[in-house]
């Protein structure tokens, strides 16, 4: 067992919440952070969706145990009493480093000297914002992945000052909580995901773009050579276009010409993946 009890989540959006949620659902007391009433209203009705997707969706759900999960969370959007003896905060605000770094300051401030602070960031190395927390040996990346509930990974990563037994304590909580716990030994960016990921994503997108095979067949070889039961476009279609484009727009010269490809005939087109009912492949 972990010693991690009263946890807290900073940002209640889209990761933040599902965070809490799956915290909670595991048992723990969770504490919901976010800048007003008006977004902890949106946290509750977060709450009570997740609530229908887990009944719908997680094996063994039943109301009772969603209603258990909903009863350990409380709301704040005090930060002094939200994290007034927590354990371990984990942190999912916007992915805007400023912003992160000015909620760390504020966060360091009024925390207990024992509390651990995980950052949910996707692109950004907690070595980027180690200095603002005051603690950098009770500091560490805690990534987790959307639709935590089935895809649930969490990969663990800190920076050269986080304490080993802090490293090991977020470990064996994330086990606690129901996730597979990936420890990534030295800081990277995309950490072990993103890092197969991205670049796959992309190889496939040249062989598109570039006129050599058609997308399903493309999707078909990975299928049957590899035994895998997606292959890439189907995965564009899941992400959405929106997050690849952004990626490879901030990229080399190449990427960009591929970025730009994808906004022309699917972005422009409406074809956005499985949300807009078309993208690589259309669903009814
Ligand atoms: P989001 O925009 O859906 O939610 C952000 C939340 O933070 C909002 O509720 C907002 O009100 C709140 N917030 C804004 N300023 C705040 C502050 N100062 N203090 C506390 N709360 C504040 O964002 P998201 O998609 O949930 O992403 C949050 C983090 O999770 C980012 O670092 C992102 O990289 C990471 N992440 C996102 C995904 C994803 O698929 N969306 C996946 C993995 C990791």
């Amino acid at each position: 067992m972990s010693d991690i009890k009263k946890v807290v989540v900073l940002g209640t959006g889209v990761l933040g919440s599902q965070i809490a949620f799956q915290s909670a659902y595991a048992g723990f007391h969770v504490t919901a952070y976010d800048v007003d009433d008006a977004a902890l209203a949106r946290a509750e009705e977060r709450f009570a969706g997740l609530a229908k997707t887990y009944l719908a969706e997680v094996p063994g759900a039943d109301e009772a145990a969603t209603a258990a999960a909903l009863a350990n969370l409380s709301y704040s959007a005090d930060l002094a009493q939200a994290v007034d003896d927590a354990d371990l905060v984990i942190e999912a605000v916007p992915e805007i480093l400023e912003l992160k770094r000015t909620t760390y300051r504020k966060l360091g401030a009024v925390a207990p000297q024992k509390t651990i602070f995980a950052t949910n960031s996707s692109t950004l190395l907690p070595s980027d914002i180690v200095d603002a927390t005051g603690r950098p040996d009770r500091f560490l990346a805690m990534h987790f992945a959307n639709q935590i509930w089935r895809a649930n990974t969490a990969e663990i990563m800190g920076t050269t000052l986080t304490s080993p037994a802090v490293f090991d304590t977020v470990v064996q909580y994330a086990q606690e909580m129901g996730m597979v716990p990936i420890p990534i030994h030295k800081e990277k960016a995309g950490y072990v995901l993103n890092s197969l990921l991205v670049p796959f994503l992309g190889a496939a997108l040249e062989l598109a773009a570039g006129e050599y095979a058609a997308p399903e067949d493309v999707d078909k070889t990975w299928r049957i050579a590899t035994g895998s039961p997606l292959g890439p476009f189907q995965f564009y279609d899941i992400i959405g276009m929106n997050t690849p484009y952004n990626i490879m727009a901030g990229g080399d010269a190449d990427a960009q010409k591929l970025a730009a490809w994808l906004k022309k005939n699917y972005i422009d087109q409406g074809k956005l993946g499985i949300a807009s009912g078309e993208g690589f492949y259309k669903y009814s």
